[in-house]
């Protein structure tokens, strides 16, 4: 026996007395060999789960479904086939199907078949189907299906933080982040690559639709008749996404489309490279940091952003904020004047273009003499006249990034023969001299003040912080950094679930008390 072995005698080191011997043989012997619970994985074994009690009363799920218990969900019923009174199968209420991808995106899970995955097994989302599974294709269907609904939702979720003090206008920050799309970068493709695999593709659907039932199995045909038509109409978004390209002044040679995902673009990532994305635009209250709007848009840029966000604040709630704060990426002098014709104080860096212009001279090896500032303007004869006497008359005007800037030039004559050539214009070669005009509208000229107040200066501090939060959670919290799905409007839906996720999660660390948990009988 095990707990005998070690105690014959003689065994041991042979060093000591037998009286030492035999008290560690005693001591050994009332010991015994330990013995550990034998984990048995094989075993199928019964047990009594307490779905109330799987998670504790301050678990965010119940924060969730609590939450989406108080909103009219009704917008998501139009499609629901089961009703009462009739045969069939239930479906899956809104609210639950709601909550678990909330739930899912605050957990950093974007994936239909993960969610199903923990429905398995996983505490929270046990407890919100009540122990039951979800299937993937219920979850995946659903999260891009009820565009409308959605969107209600978002709005009826603002209403509701607005009513609780969260949301006031006075201060709203946009900014715009890069999220990558669901597209292989090598999925770019010419027009004639593309129609290529159109025609191609549109001959693989005709020979699925020609295979007869006894060929393959029904379940198998369908699903291969719809991935052949589902390619087919990715093929002929990606040629109608060349008319875009075309129209929004991109080079033939240069136009190329994914294949995987048409309407993406790429787009410069923050980290200088380059990559299949969505420009998405997140408008956040500074009262608290709800974002109060979303949208994606395919531009790389945010130069043209600024009204369509401000658009989408006043659908969303019906009003317009009292102030806007946005980087310089979204300057420019129709922004500002939009801002002005709107009411709306806007506060963002102002970009001085002094110096900044092609045909500016200074810095270029000229004299100070003979800097633009010494040139002299007749406004009756809208022309300058240079420190040699000699005339620049009106060429032409720039629309620049803040102002109208109007271009004057000398004589190519008058400058080739001008003994003082090399330092008023050494570059110039073929042309005479020019200088520019500048005209700041009254509205830029406004703006150009008010950047210049420390208080503006103050407010413009806070727009890191506030703005780039929500895009900051969205990203490193919410695990979104690659669009799951694919195509301008899906992509759409995604982002409108993260930024609901992340309003909700506002309120549950604002807002929301747990309710005392209840004692359970003994
Ligand atoms: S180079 Fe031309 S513009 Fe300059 S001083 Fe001479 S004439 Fe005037």
């Amino acid at each position: 026996m095990g707990s005998e072995q070690g105690i014959l005698p003689g065994c041991g080191s042979g060093v000591g007395s037998e009286a030492e011997g035999e008290a560690k043989l005693t001591s050994e012997a009332s010991l015994g060999k330990p013995r550990y619970e034998v984990i048995d994985r094989e075993q199928l074994c019964w047990r009594r789960v307490d779905v109330e009690r799987l998670i504790g009363a301050g678990h965010a799920a119940r924060a969730i479904w609590e939450f989406l218990g108080q909103l009219d969900l009704s917008g998501y019923q139009e499609e629901v086939r089961a009703v009462e009174g009739k045969a069939g199968r239930p479906g899956w209420e809104p609210r639950l199907l709601i909550s678990l991808w909330v739930y899912a995106y605050s957990e950093g899970l974007g994936s239909a078949r993960a969610i199903a995955e923990q429905c398995e097994w996983e505490p929270a989302y046990q407890w919100l189907t009540g122990a039951r599974v979800v299937n993937a294709h219920t979850l995946s269907d659903f999260r891009v299906k009820h565009e409308g609904a959605l969107h209600g939702l978002f709005v009826q979720v603002l209403g509701l933080l607005s009513a609780d003090g969260l949301i006031t206008l006075e201060r709203v920050m946009q900014d715009g982040t890069k999220i990558r799309a669901n597209a292989a970068p090598d999925s770019f493709r010419r027009k004639e690559k593309v129609e290529q695999a159109l025609k191609q593709a549109r001959e693989q659907v005709e020979a699925v639709e020609a295979l007869s039932e006894e060929e393959t199995s029904r379940c198998i045909a369908k699903a291969r008749k719809r991935a052949a038509e589902e390619r087919q109409q990715r093929l002929e978004q990606a040629l109608k996404e060349f008319k875009e390209l075309a129209e929004e002044g991109q080079e033939k040679e240069q136009r190329r489309v994914s294949t995987s995902d048409p309407e993406a673009r790429v787009m410069k990532q923050a980290d200088g490279g380059f990559a299949p994305s969505y420009n998405v635009q997140i408008d956040t209250d500074a009262q608290s940091g709800v974002v109060v709007a979303v949208g994606v848009v395919q531009a790389g840029n945010d130069f043209e952003q600024l009204e369509p966000g401000i658009e989408r604040v006043e659908q969303n709630l019906g009003k317009t904020p009292q102030e806007v704060v946005t980087d310089g990426g979204y300057v420019s002098r129709d922004t500002i004047v939009a801002m002005k014709g709107r009411t709306i104080e806007y506060i963002a860096p102002c970009v001085d273009e002094a110096g900044k212009g092609k045909s500016s001279y200074e810095g270029r090896g000229v004299s100070p003499e003979y800097h633009s500032s010494r040139f002299v303007y007749d406004a009756a004869s809208d022309s300058y006249r240079c420190p040699q006497g000699k005339i620049l008359r009106y060429e032409g005007k720039e629309e620049r990034h803040m102002q109208v800037s109007y271009r004057y030039r000398a004589q190519r004559s008058d400058c080739q023969g001008c003994p003082v050539k090399n330092q008023c214009c050494p570059s110039n070669r073929v042309t005479g001299r020019s200088v520019h005009r500048g005209e700041e509208l009254a509205e830029v000229a406004e703006f150009r003040r008010k950047m210049a107040t420390q208080q503006a200066r103050e407010i413009y501090r806070q727009r890191a912080q506030v703005a780039e939060t929500p895009n900051l959670w969205i990203k490193a919290k919410f695990g979104l950094r690659q669009f799951s799905v694919r195509g301008l409007r899906k992509v759409g839906m995604e982002a409108v679930w993260a930024c609901l996720t992340y309003n909700i999660r506002v309120w549950i660390r604002l807002r929301w008390r747990p309710a005392p948990a209840v004692a359970m009988p003994a």
